[in-house]
C-alpha cells in the first residue's frame, strides 16, 4: 500500500493563486483546509463575512443584468470552453480533488468524468430545454400565446464537501445557462475546488462578478446567503435541507433540495451474482461510502443468499486502501475526524447490540488519522443506528429475505427515498416500480441513473424536493412568464356582457372549444 500525500507541482501552484477569487474584504479572519489524507494543511484562505455576502449579492446582481441581454450562443460558448479547459487540467483537477477530500483517484475521476459529460449536455440541449414556446391561445388563430422563461436572478448554491469540484458545476451552470447570477457556498472543507471552478469558468469567458464564491461555514454566512438569493439550491444533509427549506417558506422565494438517503439494493433469485457482487462493491464502497446515492443496505433473496454473500465478502476483502494520489487503491479517506466519529460509533452502536460483522468495522490509523475499513453487518435489527439512519461512510448491512415482495418492503421501509438498485434478469422492471425512491437502477448502483443527464434525479419522502438533470434541473431556475397577444375579438369586457349577440356567439364557441383543449 501507498501512502503518498505530496501534491504534485501543478496543483500546489493551482492553490496558490485561488485565494484572490474569494469573495471577500479579508475582515472575517482565516480558514484553514486540511489534507484528509494526513492531517496536515492544505492551505489556507480568507474568509466571507455577511456583509462580504451581501455585497457578493450586489456584484452577481450588477452582473446579471447584463449577462440576461447575452444570446444563448454566447453562454453555451463559456460552458463548451470551460469543458475545454477541465480536459485540459484533468490531472491536476484530480490531484486538488483528492488532496482536499482524501478520495481515491477513481472516485475523483468520477467527478471529472460527470462534469465534461453534464456540462456538455448542457451545452447542447440546455438552450432547447429554455427556448420560448408557443400554446394554442384561448381563442384559435386569435389569440398568439407563448411561455417564455424569465431567470429568477441570482440563485444561492450551498454545497456539500463530498464531490466538491461536481456539486458546484452541477448546479451553478444550468443556473448560469439559463441567465442567473450566482452566489455559491461551498463546504468550508472544500472550497479550493469551487474555486478552482470559477477560475476555469473566467478563463472561458464567462462575465466577471456573475459567479461569486463565498467561504465560510453556512453557521457564519448560510442565513446571509438565503436572506439575499432569489432561489436556493441546496445539497446536503436532510436536517440542514429542513432549517433551509424553512427560510425560503418564509422569504416565498424557490427551494431545491437533494439530500440524505438511506439507499437499498435488491438482489433477486434470478439475479448474475458474480456481476451483483461486483456491483454492490462499487454501489456501497464508492468515495469511501460518502455519496449520497451510495448503497447502505443489500436485501438478498433466500435462494441466492449464501453465493452472494460468499462473491461480496471475497471482493471486500480484496480492496486496497491507500492515501496518496496513485490509481492503486480501491478507496481512500474519510474527510474528517466528525465523519470518523460518525462511522465508528454506527458500527459501535451495532456492536453493542449484538450484531455480526463480515468484514472490517475498525479505523485504520496506520493509513491515515480518518481511514477507516470497507464494512459489512448482518443480523442489523431496528433497534441499530445503522438500520435506519444514513451512516454516511463505508458501512453497508446484509439482510436475508424470503421473497422480493418482503425486499420491497423492507427497501421502503425508510423515511428517506433517494436511490435504490435491482440485479435481477428478468424482474429489474417490475420491482423497480415499487421501490419509492427517485432513482432505481437495474444491474447497476447509481451511475446509470445519476448519468442519464436528459432525465430528473432528485429525492422522494425526506430526500429531497425538486430534481436536477432533465428539463427540470434548468428550467426550475426560471420564472415562467406566459405572454399572450389578443387580435380581432376582444375575449371579455363589460360592454360586451350586455350584449346579446356577442354571448350567443361565445356560447357556441365554448360548446365547439371544449372538445380541443
Ligand atoms: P450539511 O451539514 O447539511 O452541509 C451541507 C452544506 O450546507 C455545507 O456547505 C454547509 O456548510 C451548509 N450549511 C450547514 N448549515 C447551514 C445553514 N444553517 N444554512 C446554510 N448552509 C448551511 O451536509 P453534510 O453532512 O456535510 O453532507 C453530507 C450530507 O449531504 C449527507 O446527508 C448526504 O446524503 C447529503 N448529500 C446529498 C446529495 C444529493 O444529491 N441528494 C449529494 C451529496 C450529499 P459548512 O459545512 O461549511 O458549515
Amino acid at each position: 500500500m501507498t501512502a503518498t500525500t505530496q501534491a504534485s507541482a501543478q496543483s500546489d501552484l493551482v492553490i496558490a493563486g485561488l485565494d484572490r477569487l474569494v469573495a471577500t474584504s479579508g475582515s472575517a479572519g482565516v480558514s484553514t483546509i486540511i489534507k484528509p489524507f494526513d492531517g496536515t494543511v492544505l492551505g489556507e484562505l480568507p474568509k466571507s463575512s455577511v456583509a462580504d455576502v451581501e455585497a457578493a449579492f450586489t456584484r452577481a446582481r450588477a452582473a446579471q443584468q447584463h449577462w440576461v441581454r447575452t444570446p444563448m450562443r454566447t453562454r453555451t460558448r463559456v460552458l463548451t470552453q470551460f469543458t475545454d479547459l477541465v480536459l485540459k487540467h484533468d490531472s491536476e483537477l484530480l490531484d486538488l480533488i483528492q488532496l482536499e477530500t482524501g478520495k481515491s483517484r477513481h472516485s475523483a475521476f468520477e467527478e471529472i468524468a460527470d462534469i465534461v459529460l453534464w456540462t456538455s449536455h448542457l451545452a447542447q440541449r440546455g438552450p432547447a430545454v429554455l427556448a420560448e414556446r408557443r400554446h394554442r391561445g384561448a381563442l384559435p388563430l386569435l389569440t398568439q400565446t407563448r411561455e417564455v422563461r424569465v431567470p429568477k436572478g441570482v440563485v444561492g448554491v450551498i454545497t456539500p464537501w463530498n464531490y466538491p469540484l461536481t456539486l458546484p458545476v452541477t448546479d451553478s451552470l444550468p443556473a448560469l445557462l439559463a441567465g442567473n447570477g450566482v452566489v455559491c457556498k461551498p463546504d468550508s472543507q472544500t472550497p479550493f475546488c469551487a474555486l478552482r471552478v470559477l477560475d476555469l469558468l473566467l478563463q472561458a469567458g464567462l462575465p466577471r462578478d456573475l459567479l461569486q464564491v463565498v467561504v465560510g461555514s453556512g453557521r457564519e454566512i448560510g442565513s446571509a446567503v438565503i436572506n439575499r438569493a432569489d432561489y436556493i439550491m441546496f445539497t446536503g444533509s436532510t436536517a440542514t435541507g429542513r432549517t433551509i427549506a424553512t427560510q425560503c417558506a418564509q422569504r416565498l422565494i424557490g427551494f431545491s433540495g437533494e439530500l440524505g438517503g438511506k439507499n437499498p439494493l435488491l438482489v433477486l433469485a434470478d439475479a448474475d451474482i458474480e456481476r451483483a457482487a461486483a456491483g454492490a462493491l462499487h454501489a456501497c464502497f464508492s468515495n469511501s461510502g460518502q455519496l449520497c446515492i451510495a448503497t447502505e443496505r443489500i436485501y438478498v433473496h433466500q435462494a441466492v443468499w449464501d453465493e452472494f454473500k460468499a462473491a461480496f465478502l471475497d471482493r471486500v476483502a480484496e480492496m486496497q486502501l491507500a492515501a496518496g494520489l496513485g490509481w492503486d487503491a480501491d478507496m481512500g479517506s474519510l474527510i474528517s475526524q466528525s465523519q470518523l466519529e460518525a462511522v465508528t460509533e454506527h458500527v459501535a452502536d451495532a456492536r453493542a447490540k449484538g450484531v455480526t460483522v463480515l468484514a472490517g468495522g475498525r479505523p485504520r490509523p496506520d493509513l491515515g488519522p480518518y481511514f477507516f475499513e470497507p464494512t459489512v453487518l448482518t443480523d442489523v435489527t431496528p433497534g441499530m443506528k445503522a438500520y435506519r439512519e444514513e451512516t454516511f461512510g463505508p458501512v453497508v448491512s446484509l439482510y436475508r429475505v424470503a421473497s422480493d415482495d418482503k425486499a420491497v418492503e423492507l427497501a421502503n421501509d425508510t423515511d428517506y427515498g433517494l436511490n435504490a438498485a435491482v440485479w435481477s434478469r428478468r424482474n429489474g422492471e417490475r420491482v423497480a416500480r415499487q421501490l419509492q425512491a427517485g432513482t432505481v437502477n437495474i444491474n447497476e448502483g447509481y451511475a446509470a441513473t445519476w448519468g442519464s443527464f436528459r432525465a430528473p434525479m432528485g429525492g422522494m419522502k425526506q430526500s429531497g424536493l425538486g430534481r436536477r438533470h432533465g428539463a427540470e434541473g434548468v428550467l426550475k431556475y426560471t420564472e415562467a412568464q406566459t405572454i399572450a397577444r389578443q387580435r380581432v375579438v376582444r375575449i371579455g369586457g363589460f360592454e360586451q356582457v350586455a350584449n346579446r349577440r356577442w354571448a350567443t356567439l361565445m356560447s357556441a364557441g365554448i360548446r365547439v372549444l371544449r372538445h380541443f383543449m
